[in-house]
């Protein structure tokens, strides 16, 4: 299954950043989804659960948000937004163009709780998000 291998991609990701930050747990992941990426986001969320399993993100809510369709026009340096089934320019309707963003999955976000905050423990949710815009696919 070709979603489950992106999760294990993603959770390799997941677990090297969260290490970076100290996390003992990740919380929240964000995922934008292109349309073009080839990944199909409730597939993608079904396949989660199994691949973050027994990992540092086994307990994370995992956000997917679509990301639209820009394409850059050669015929008269615009970028626009563009449908997947049709990727003409927003301005001059011209054909002569390459697709700038949609064609990727994203992690844009990590919300981490860290070894401290769970030392510390109380019932406040102090978590520390990270800008992340690494491509994944
Ligand atoms: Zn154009």
């Amino acid at each position: 299954m070709h979603e489950l291998s992106i999760c294990y991609g993603l959770m390799d990701q997941v677990e090297r950043i969260a290490a970076e930050q100290r996390a003992v747990k990740v919380v929240e992941i964000v995922l934008r989804i292109g349309p073009l990426s080839g990944v199909e986001p409730q597939l993608l969320a079904h396949a989660f659960p199994v691949a973050a399993a027994g990992g540092i993100a086994e307990d994370a809510e995992l956000v997917i948000e679509d990301m639209p369709l820009r394409v850059y026009c050669e015929a008269c340096d615009a970028e626009s937004e563009a449908a997947p089934n049709r990727l003409l320019c927003g301005h001059c309707g011209g054909f002569y163009t390459r697709v700038v963003s949609g064609d990727e999955m994203l992690l844009a976000r990590l919300e981490l709780e860290r070894e401290e905050e769970a030392a510390i423990g109380g019932s406040n949710n102090t978590t520390e998000d990270t800008e992340n815009t690494e491509k994944t696919a």
